[in-house]
């Protein structure tokens, strides 16, 4: 059995046994993963360095707001302290505008999300609400809806494509997709409730860590100035940019007056920050143009939209790519 086949096994036999996945699931597939996006990771140790001190400072506030029982009740449904010892934030070489969690210790920043940012506090933003959706264990709560709505009869056709046809992935040129993915591709999208409390938690632990308030929904603002506010809140699973710098302001204006202190240096200032920027768009660009790369890159494309209201055409072409290779 390979590896797809063995996580198909598994959805097929925890479906009918249960509606609730554990901790475990989730950080064990999002690290199969992390083994298939490997290619696409900037590893570079002066960028990795400067997102992980970020993280850190996202982490360690985090943690401090889980001690004093902060947080919806997702949060508590287990033991979460594993969310606070190895959470890892990767720079992807992507031309997307997305990032995106697998729910467990890995949390992606697409390069061309990076290169749009003006400054330190709108990478923050986007990283702590990443963050807040393994915070609130919505990937989890993805699966759930996932199996209650797959039942056994979905989980049993999609075993028995693999059973049957296992190279259609080879020929759609998606040979190394492995288990993790194809499970987080097909739970991909979070709920617009989702968006709403990664971007309402993320905020409380951008704020306490020091970047500015006022900045938070800057990011949305800057995606609205560049017209990816179409769609109407209706017709999709986002809130819509302009209702989430709305919510940003409003949680900016209710903080209590004590939350200046909370107020500290970018990891990197101004210059500094556009050093990065250059050493990202540098570094993307000399990475091998390989397999293993358009494989990531693929998958990079076909997961769910954390931040947009809107696909880009790019993602929906893989999707229907990896969907094709499904048979679906
Ligand atoms: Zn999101």
């Amino acid at each position: 059995m390979n590896a797809i086949q063995r996580t198909l096994s598994a959805l097929l036999l925890l479906a009918p046994l249960t509606a609730c996945a554990t901790d475990r699931q989730v950080i064990e597939q999002a690290n199969d993963a992390h083994h298939e996006l490997e290619p696409a990771v900037l590893k570079d140790p002066e960028l990795a360095g400067y997102l992980q001190s970020m993280g850190d400072r996202i982490v360690g506030e985090a943690k401090k707001l889980s001690d004093a029982r902060f947080g919806p009740k997702s949060h508590f449904d287990e033991d979460p302290a594993w969310m606070f010892s190895n959470s890892q934030f990767h720079f992807v070489n992507s031309e997307t505008l997305n990032a995106f969690t697998t729910g467990g210790s890995h949390m992606y920043i697409y390069t061309q999300l990076l290169q749009q940012c003006r400054s330190e506090d709108e990478l923050a933003a986007v990283m702590a609400h990443e963050y807040a959706h393994v915070y609130a264990r919505h990937v989890r709560k993805g699966m759930d809806r996932q199996y209650v709505a797959m039942g056994g009869a979905l989980a049993a056709g999609v075993l028995g494509y693999t059973l049957a046809d296992d190279n259609k992935l080879e020929v759609a040129g998606l040979a190394a997709v492995g288990a993790g993915m194809l499970g987080s591709f097909l739970n991909q999208g979070f709920t617009r409730d989702d968006e709403a409390e990664a971007d309402s938690l993320g905020f409380e632990f951008y704020a306490r860590a020091g970047w500015d308030p006022a900045r938070f929904g800057d990011f949305f603002q800057a995606m609205i100035d560049l017209g990816y506010d179409t769609t109407p809140e209706m017709m999709s699973d986002h809130p819509t940019l302009a209702s989430r710098v709305v919510a940003a302001r409003a949680a900016a204006a209710k903080l209590p007056a004590d939350a200046k202190s909370w107020r500290k240096p970018a990891v990197a200032e101004g210059p500094k920050f556009k050093a990065m920027q250059s050493r990202a768009a540098q570094i993307a660009k000399s990475l091998p143009k390989d397999q293993t790369m358009e494989t990531a890159q693929t998958l990079l494309n076909a997961v769910g939209n954390c931040l947009m209201p809107t696909d880009q055409p790019q993602q929906i072409e893989a999707r229907t790519k990896v969907e094709k290779a499904l048979g679906n």
